[in-house]
């Protein structure tokens, strides 16, 4: 009797070589996933994924899994020989050990091919008494069964698994392309890139560093973030732009009020220069409508004013509430609120203007060097890759 994980993936809609792609990338980030379980052996069978944990237990597999985009449910399974007395022994292990064990059950049972000896009915007669004779305090129910047993008997060897554990959905990483995630210390962003990867964007990050205005342990920050990412799309490209020239020439030389507005859009700028140099297709942000003065649909367009490239803000609809939700799940909020200062927070005006005009704005632009800045902030750039596994310790304090 052999322990194995079966993935289940969906998006029903894809068809043709779009399906063999989503497949193929699908199994490739597993692979990814599972690097540090080594000897983990993962193989595609009849429209399916098989997962071996070999020594490690299904457990920390499972829990892997589930954080991989693409996987739409997951179940623990057994494999063994297409021999009745096996089958029976295997699908009692199976119930008894389930996290938590059902009231009711069914089995479902296939013969892929016609030379086992026993029909499918035969099978769920036959497997379900001995569930019933196995399993204190269990009945069938052939109508709302809180556990289908399925059985699938594929020539010398036969499939079992029952639970199913939901997965994240989504696509796989890397089946949508690539994005640039501007990448802020704060809530939103971070979740604003999950999102994007879940549906099967290959994220890159740039964040806006205003040293000294901005410490070390804010950069530390965001590079923390990235990290915790890592988890759900692999390793993240990080860039970091210095911005301090930027900041100081447009506080020098335009109106107070106006400075958020400039500010983000020579972030634009510089985020798609650089998403055009990593053959990124669009920016993304942690924008949501009416979230904050600055957020709003006149402020949006005249940020979207400096860039060409499409802008993607996947939390436009959430309230700040949902947002910080999801943050929590993923594991970034207690970073993200840790009290480090954004080059934004130390250049807050008094009274930012909170519909800002594209005219104005270029107006005022027109005093700074604009092409410059923006050539050099790109050259000075940091570039940062960020793998899964830490690799230097940081202490904040
Ligand atoms: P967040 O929680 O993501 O910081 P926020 O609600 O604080 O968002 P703002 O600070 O107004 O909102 O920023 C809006 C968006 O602009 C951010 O979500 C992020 O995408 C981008 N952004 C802000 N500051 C930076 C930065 N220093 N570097 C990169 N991107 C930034
Ligand atoms: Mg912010």
């Amino acid at each position: 009797m052999k322990d194995l994980i079966l993935v289940r993936y969906g998006e029903l809609a894809l068809k043709g070589n779009n399906r063999a792609d989503f497949e193929n990338r699908l199994v490739q980030n597993i692979h990814e996933k599972l690097k540090p379980f080594p000897g983990v052996k993962v193989r595609k069978t009849f429209g399916r994924i098989f997962v071996d944990p070999g020594d490690h237990g299904s457990k920390p597999v499972l829990q892997a899994l589930s954080e991989v985009f693409g996987v739409v449910g997951i179940s623990p399974a057994k494999r063994v020989a297409s021999d009745m007395d096996a089958i029976r022994e295997a699908a009692v292990h199976l119930v008894r050990h389930r996290q938590s064990p059902p009231s009711t059950f069914k089995v479902v049972a296939k013969r892929a091919d016609k030379t086992f000896p026993h029909t499918s009915q035969e099978i769920n007669r036959t497997v379900g008494t001995a569930v019933l004779k196995g399993v204190q305090g269990i009945r069938v129910d052939v109508h709302q069964p809180e556990l289908e047993l399925h059985i699938e008997v594929r020539g010398k060897e036969t499939y079992l698994y029952g639970e199913n554990i939901p997965g994240p959905g989504g696509l796989p990483v890397g089946s949508s392309g690539r994005v640039m995630l501007m990448l802020s210390g704060g809530i939103d962003s971070p979740v604003a890139g999950y999102l994007s990867m879940k549906r099967g964007a290959d994220l890159e990050a740039v964040h806006f560093h205003s040293y000294p205005f901005t410490s070390n342990r804010a950069k530390q920050k965001v590079i923390d973030l990235a990290r915790m990412m890592t988890r759900y799309g692999g390793t993240i490209r990080l860039h970091v732009v210095p911005f301090t020239e930027v900041q100081t020439q447009i506080r020098e030389r335009c109106t107070p009020s106006y400075l958020i507005t400039i500010m983000r859009r020579m972030m634009m700028r510089i985020s798609e220069e650089t998403a055009r140099r990593q053959k990124a297709l669009a920016l993304v942000t942690g924008e949501s409508l009416g979230q904050v003065a600055s957020q709003t649909l006149e402020s949006m367009n005249a940020i979207n004013d400096a860039a060409q490239i499409p802008i993607l803000r996947p939390l436009i609809g959430m309230d700040k509430q949902e947002i910080m939700t999801i943050s929590k799940q993923i594991g970034t909020y207690e970073t993200s609120v840790l009290p480090y200062e954004d080059c934004c927070t130390v250049f807050q005006p008094k009274s930012p203007v909170t519909r800002p005009r594209v005219d104005k704005s270029r107006e005022l632009e027109s005093k700074l060097e604009v092409d410059r800045l923006v050539r050099e902030a790109v050259e000075q750039t940091e570039q940062i890759c960020i793998t899964p596994e830490q690799t230097e310790e940081f202490s904040y304090f």
